[in-house]
């Protein structure tokens, strides 16, 4: 039996509340909605902020106002965004980082996103894994892509991550690689040894991705960032309904939900 941690993604940058009217906007709902979360089996909440009209922000005082009322809601490791949105600069993408938040994501090579670009050159990577560092703030190596994989053990070899290495493989991205077994497999004969991963599908890539990030012993990661659906047509009241359903995947497969706790000791925190 082995430990899996959640993440939750509880609202991103790009999903409106015209799409999804349970969609959390303001820190006080994305802190109700956290605790929601935690209380269904989730131990990550990775972390967007929005202005109050919906739009995306990474304005560090929203993100401290978020990370205060998430504190004061339940114990779960916050993971700030430093993606943002598309047409950020990278000063902007990296204002959560001063908080010095246990984890904070890496994006580990430029992306197609539907029309749009996210770039993330080798340069940009290394300043904002230098940046983590000296937060003392965890990187999730996001991968939207194969060649992403080998971009992270780039600044492995370069001495600017510390094991254990987590990385984040996000599928199905309009743009990228397609969330399928063959993808997914590749992506994780690609890891360096000892590393942890997490598994992340986006749209109706997440009907393939939570399973089998479950069954291939991974770390299912859910939430209205990353699909709205709980089935074909039936949306979601609540972030809470796809942590239960992955829970549901993890325990059919004879493991368990990893604590706050546990998800600490598998990422190496204090
Ligand atoms: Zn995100």
């Amino acid at each position: 039996m082995a430990k899996l941690f959640i993440t939750c993604a509880v609202t991103g940058a790009e999903t409106t509340r015209a799409q999804c009217p349970a969609l959390p906007i303001t820190p006080a709902e994305i802190a109700a909605e956290a605790k929601r979360a935690y209380d269904a089996g989730a131990s990550i909440l990775h972390l967007h902020v929005r202005r109050d009209d919906g739009t995306p922000t990474q304005d560090k005082a929203v993100f401290a106002d978020a990370i205060a009322r998430i504190g004061a809601a339940c114990p779960m490791l916050i993971e700030t965004t430093t993606g943002g949105a598309v047409g950020m600069s990278d000063d902007e993408r990296l204002q959560p980082v001063e908080l010095s938040p246990k984890l904070a994501s890496l994006d580990c090579g430029s992306v197609n996103f539907g029309d749009d670009i996210l770039p993330n050159s080798l340069p940009q990577m290394r300043a904002y894994a230098r940046r983590m560092k000296a937060a003392g703030t965890k990187p999730t190596l996001e991968c939207f892509d194969l060649g992403h994989v080998h971009n992270a053990r780039m600044l492995i070899s370069e001495g600017l991550l510390e094991p254990p290495y987590h990385f984040s493989f996000v599928l199905g991205v309009p743009g990228a690689v397609p969330a399928d077994m063959r993808t997914l497999l590749a992506m994780i004969d690609a890891l360096p040894s000892g590393a942890i991963w997490s598994g992340i599908g986006i749209g109706r890539g997440s009907a393939f991705m939570n399973p089998a990030t479950a069954l291939l012993v991974g770390n299912p990661r859910v939430g209205f960032e990353d699909n709205i659906y709980l089935r074909k047509g039936v949306k979601a009241d609540s972030n809470a309904q796809l942590v239960e359903r992955v829970v549901r995947f993890i325990r059919e497969l004879g493991h368990e939900p990893a604590t706050v706790d546990e998800t600490k000791k598998i990422l190496g925190l204090s």
